[in-house]
Order: structure tokens, then sequence, then C-alpha cells
């Protein structure tokens, strides 16, 4: 059977470099303040490329529809039982400008420090991941801007196999199915998702980080909305009748558990995290984000919540408190546990690509968690980047192309 572990024979058997460079040279930052669907019309001018492209390589059905999401089909060589859909985001984050990128090749990397413009520096102490790519090509933006390999890395590793395997029909291969998604990095990348039309069996994002990168687990994830209403009067004739939601509401803050915090915890632990405060004297509203890796343990962070919404409420009966707690995205690892044969596919993938699997638990979601628990199982395959959504973001050609390899070997492997 084949299998390809050979990353610079894959560079130099596909345009995988030079796609990158041309999409991370467009603007698709995508804006959690708009209400529409992609949240910007920038967006298009990537998915309309990623049209004609795929037209080019012989993907016959290639189109975008009014939401921003692209897809297509690759015909399978072989009968296969399941179709399998790769997944990619054209968003890049705005956490960092993404606008006029220029990304600069870093050619047989030497293993020190990669200074950039704006005193911006890539250091080999916080990125020991340097260490593995001596004499790789790394890219980086220009110091400016993010690089915006996540995920058009994972977009040109997509486009690449479509590009090998079309060349290669002797090669196995199952029914592929394409989808390029707007807003991921918003939170919405499945939100218009065409699930029924798509309709692949099993599905994979190529949106993680570094080489051997397999996630199968994320967080589960809930939100919590507390709202605190107090009394109103004239502040001058108050006494013994205002009841400040704001003071109230600072209590509230004040008691939750230091200790279970985003910046206090890593690995498997979880967090309660106030992420966002609107309100005045009079009422006042908190969005508090909840995480863990277990369902049951957010659960008990939203029973924490409501407990100490009580002590205010017992301090100062007047109040009105409300606690509303809703789901935002599942762990996929619920469902992906009942199908083993597809972590077991994918490690082995790894595997002939020549590397370690890196099995990692998200702190955080992927489109696939969403994909996962809408019946689409979707675990998530290293596109090679490092450093997400700011100024210091890289990646390695190298890195990519076992990325590609990575993906071909999964193909070989379904089409078994
Ligand atoms: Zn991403």
């Amino acid at each position: 059977m084949d299998s390809f572990s050979d990353a610079h024979d894959m560079l130099a058997n596909t345009s995988l470099v030079e796609r990158f460079l041309e999409y991370v040279k467009i603007d698709t930052t995508s804006d959690e303040h708009s209400e529409t669907c992609p949240s910007t019309e920038r967006q298009f001018v990537l998915a309309e490329l990623l049209v004609k492209q795929l037209g080019e390589i012989g993907l016959a059905d290639a189109a975008v529809d009014e939401n921003c999401y692209v897809t297509a089909t690759l015909h399978g060589t072989v009968e296969s039982k399941e179709t399998v859909g790769l997944i990619a985001h054209l968003d890049t984050s705005s956490a960092a400008p993404g606008v006029n990128v220029e990304p600069i090749l870093h050619e047989d990397y030497d293993g020190s420090d990669i200074e950039l413009d704006d005193g911006v520096v890539i250091s080999v102490r916080e990125n020991p991941e340097l260490e593995k790519c001596i004499g790789d090509t790394v890219i980086t933006a220009d110091g400016t801007t993010l690089l915006g390999a996540d995920d058009k890395a994972g977009i040109a590793i997509i486009m690449s196999v479509l590009e090998f395997l079309q060349k290669r029909p002797e090669l196995p291969r199952p029914d592929i199915r394409i989808a390029f998604t707007p807003d991921e990095e918003i939170g919405r990348g499945t939100a218009k998702f065409p699930m029924e039309d798509f309709g692949a069996d099993v599905g994979f994002t190529i949106d993680g980080s570094f080489d051997g990168e397999v996630n199968i687990e994320t967080f589960h994830a809930d939100s919590a909305y507390v709202t605190i209403t107090g009394v109103s009067t004239h502040p001058g004739t108050a006494k013994g009748k205002l009841v400040n939601a704001l003071r109230h509401m600072a209590a509230f803050l004040s008691r939750l558990p230091a200790e279970i915090s985003p910046e206090r915890t890593e690995g498997r632990e979880g967090f309660i995290h106030p992420y966002e405060l609107t309100g005045d004297a009079s009422s006042c509203k908190c969005h508090l984000i909840l995480r863990d890796f277990d369902r049951d343990a957010v659960s008990a962070l939203g029973g924490r919540i409501k407990e100490v919404a009580d002590s205010v409420l017992k301090d100062e009966p007047r109040l009105k408190v409300e606690v509303e707690i809703k789901p935002s995205y599942p762990n996929m690892y619920e469902h992906l546990k009942d199908r083993p044969e597809i972590t077991e596919r994918l490690l082995e993938a790894v595997r002939r690509a020549g590397i370690e699997p890196n099995l990692k638990p998200v702190r955080g979601g992927t489109d696939g968690s969403m994909l996962t628990q809408k019946g689409l199982p979707c675990p998530n395959i290293f596109a090679g980047g490092v450093n997400f959504h700011g100024q210091t973001e890289w990646v390695s050609t190298r890195s990519m192309g076992l990325s590609l390899c990575t993906v071909l070997n999964l193909m070989t492997l379904y089409a078994s």
C-alpha cells in the first residue's frame, strides 16, 4: 500500500507553498460584531478564488453559496463505504491585523531567534518547535500582522491533496467532499453549514498546530448569564431605599473561585471566566464562560455560579438575581469515543507520515465540535502553524508537507 512520508517530495510535487503565499495575502478577517453571514464580505474574495482553482483542478461541482461556504467533490477511484469530508476555514482572527500580510520566507532556517519589524521577535526559548525546523523554510509575517496559517495552511493543504490525487487516478481514494467555511474564529463556522448537501460520513478539519498534533477532544462549553437588578431612586434621597446592582455584581464576581480561572489553569483543568459586563446601577448583566472537558464538570461549574448568586441574594433580598445557563459547544470526544476506528485510522495516517502522533486535548472548540454534535464525526489534524492569532505566527513548510502526507495516508486508509 502506498504511504507518504517525504515532506520535501510533496513540496516539490504540489503547489502547496505557492498556494499558501497567495491565500495569506487575501484579507479574510472575520468580525464578531457583525450579524451577517459571512460576517465580512471580504471572505468571499478568497472563497471565489478557491472555487475557480477547484474548477481548474477538475472538481466540476465547486461552488460557493450565499453564506460563503465553498463545497466541492473529488470522486473516488474505488467503491468505499464512507465519503470523507475535508474541512478548513476561510477567515482569520481579528485579534491581530490581517490586512496587507507580507509573508517572509526564512529559507534554510539556522535555529536562531527570528527578528521582525516593530521589535517583534520569535524566540527559540518561547518556540521550542523551532529547534525541529533547522534547515526548513520557515514562513512568518513581517511583524505588523498575523500570518494567517490559521487556517490558510489548512486550505492550501486540502487544495494540494486534491491537486495531487487528481493527477494520480491510479491511487485508491474514497469519495472526498470539501468544505471551506467562513467565521470559524467568531464561533459561527458551522452556523449555516450545508450539512445535508455535504453528505460526508466522517470529516476532518485541517486546523491544528505543529507536527503530528491531532485532536479528538475539545472543551465542553457552556455560557452563563447572571443578571442582577436592584432598586433605583434619586441618590439624593436614597437612604434606606436604593439597592445598587453594580455593588452586588462586584460582590458576586469577587466570590467566584479565583483558582478556577483561565489564568490559573492548564492541561485538563476547567475554569469559570467572567467575559463581559454590561449595565448600570439599576441593573447589570455578566456573561461568563464555563469550560471543562467533562460535561458533568461543566454542569458543576454552573452549580457554583448559582450558589454564589444565591449568596448575593441572601445579602440583599430586595435584589432580583437571575442565572441563565446555555450550552455553547460539546466536547467532540463524547461522540468520537463510540467511533474508535476513526481515531485509529487518523493515528495510523500520522505514523505513516513518519511522525509520532501528538494526541492533544484542545482548550477551546473547533468547527469539528459542532459538526460532530450535528452527526458528522470530525477530529482535527495539524496544519503546521504555531502562535495563532498574533504577529509572531509562523509555519514551517516541512510541517505543512507532513500534514499533506498525513491527509493522503488517511485517504488511502479510507479507500482500503
Ligand atoms: Zn483555525
